[in-house]
């Protein structure tokens, strides 16, 4: 099978550095262009990353050798060599939305970690597992810009990516009518180390820019019907959320509390209903699925971050401490990897499922 060209716009980055990691090796995908600013433009990787690489594995000569790219000034010269690009720059918004919609426009598809187009109705925001069928709102957005090939896809915030999968399930027969999430979420979902970000060594900051809004507001999209002006999100569940930085290098754990409207599962039925919960990449088997997507723990002081992110790659989404709660119906901790799941390969899950479905072609 002949490999797929890709771009990495935003290599130098937190979740572009892991884009390099993942896509080295991958077996549909070929790493042909990286990009970032004007500031790196010009300079090779290595040079480009100045000391910035901050991965466990090393990096290689035939990527620190890769010569990097203006990713505005040299959009149609990137367009031109490869079949789709991953993003994930740190931008004002607005700047995002039109550098994305540009590419689109060179009928190159995007595969956006930005939250700049999450909100826009037809572009689709999508949890492989969850909401697959949103790919279909791809044809609305291409009549929108005028387009063939090119096309948005999103993928939504980091913090929901362990309290929705697990909610999920329980929603295909039960209502869910609220929940509240409270995240306690890795330094890497700010695109910082440590070393970097010396103020978070034993430390906890009660605020995360933005991070409630998209953690309340992004699970109704991605639980939103498809019309023909668009997703059109869910009225519920309600979801109120409070989010805070703990000092995990990654890995975003939390703690939620579900209240169903009338009938609730007993506690085993929740507990089957996540364990035989499968999507569309288990049955596709696409190459970044997890084998299993929910892993429950039995242990009382699992999951925890350190030992349980990298649970199947760091696709797994992984719950513990279910029980039932005087106030909402339940509560249960859940733990995703943020940079992983979170991001890069949840992106990269999110590119696989595009690309069998022949949105690529
Ligand atoms: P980051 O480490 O700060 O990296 C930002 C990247 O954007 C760098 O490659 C930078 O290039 C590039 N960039 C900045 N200004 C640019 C410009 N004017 N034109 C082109 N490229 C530009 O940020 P990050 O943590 O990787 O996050 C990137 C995006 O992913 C953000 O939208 C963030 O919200 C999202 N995200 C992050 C996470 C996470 O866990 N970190 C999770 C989900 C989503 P230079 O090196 O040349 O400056």
């Amino acid at each position: 099978m002949k490999k797929c060209d890709v771009g990495v716009i935003g290599a130098t980055g937190m979740v572009g550095q892991r884009f390099i990691t993942l896509l080295e090796n991958h077996p549909w995908f070929n790493i042909k262009v990286l990009a970032a600013s004007s500031r790196s433009a010009g300079k090779s990787y290595a040079e480009a990353l100045n000391g910035r690489w901050c991965m466990d594995s090393a990096l290689s000569d035939d990527i620190a050798n890769m010569h990097i790219y203006d990713a505005v000034a040299d959009m149609e010269t990137i367009a031109k060599q490869v079949n789709f690009v991953f993003c994930a720059v740190d931008m004002p918004k607005d700047e995002i939305k039109k550098l994305e919609e540009a590419y689109a426009k060179l009928e190159c598809p995007v595969i956006s970690n930005n939250s700049a187009n999450r909100g826009t109705p037809d572009v689709p925001m999508i949890i492989p597992e969850i909401n697959p069928q949103h790919a279909k709102v791809i044809e609305q957005q291409r009549k929108r810009l005028g387009t063939k090939r090119g096309f948005i896809a999103v993928k939504s915030n980091c913090s929901l990516q362990s309290y929705v999968p697990a909610m999920h399930p329980l929603m295909q027969k039960y209502e869910i009518e609220s929940a509240l999430a409270c995240t306690y979420q890795a330094i890497s979902g700010a695109g910082k180390t440590f070393e970097r970000w010396p103020e978070m060594v034993d430390n906890v900051i009660p605020f995360i820019g933005g991070e409630e809004e998209k953690s309340e507001n992004e699970p109704l999209k991605i639980w939103g019907r498809l019309t023909e002006n668009g997703i059109e999100n869910a009225k519920s569940p309600v979801i109120t959320s409070q989010c805070l930085r703990v000092a995990a290098s990654n890995g975003h754990m939390a703690a939620v509390f579900i209240k169903f409207k009338g009938d609730k599962p007993t506690k085993d039925e929740i507990l089957s209903l996540w364990k035989n919960y499968s999507g569309v990449p288990q049955k596709l088997g696409l190459p970044s699925a997890p084998k299993q997507f929910l892993h429950y723990f039995e242990e009382e002081n699992r999951p925890q971050t350190r030992l349980d992110r990298d649970n199947e790659h760091g696709m797994a989404v992984n719950i513990g401490r279910l029980r039932e709660d005087r106030i909402f119906d339940y509560k249960f901790v859940c733990l995703s990897h943020n940079t992983l799941r979170g991001a890069a390969s949840g992106a990269v899950l999110l590119a696989e499922l595009l690309y069998a479905e022949g949105y690529m072609d």
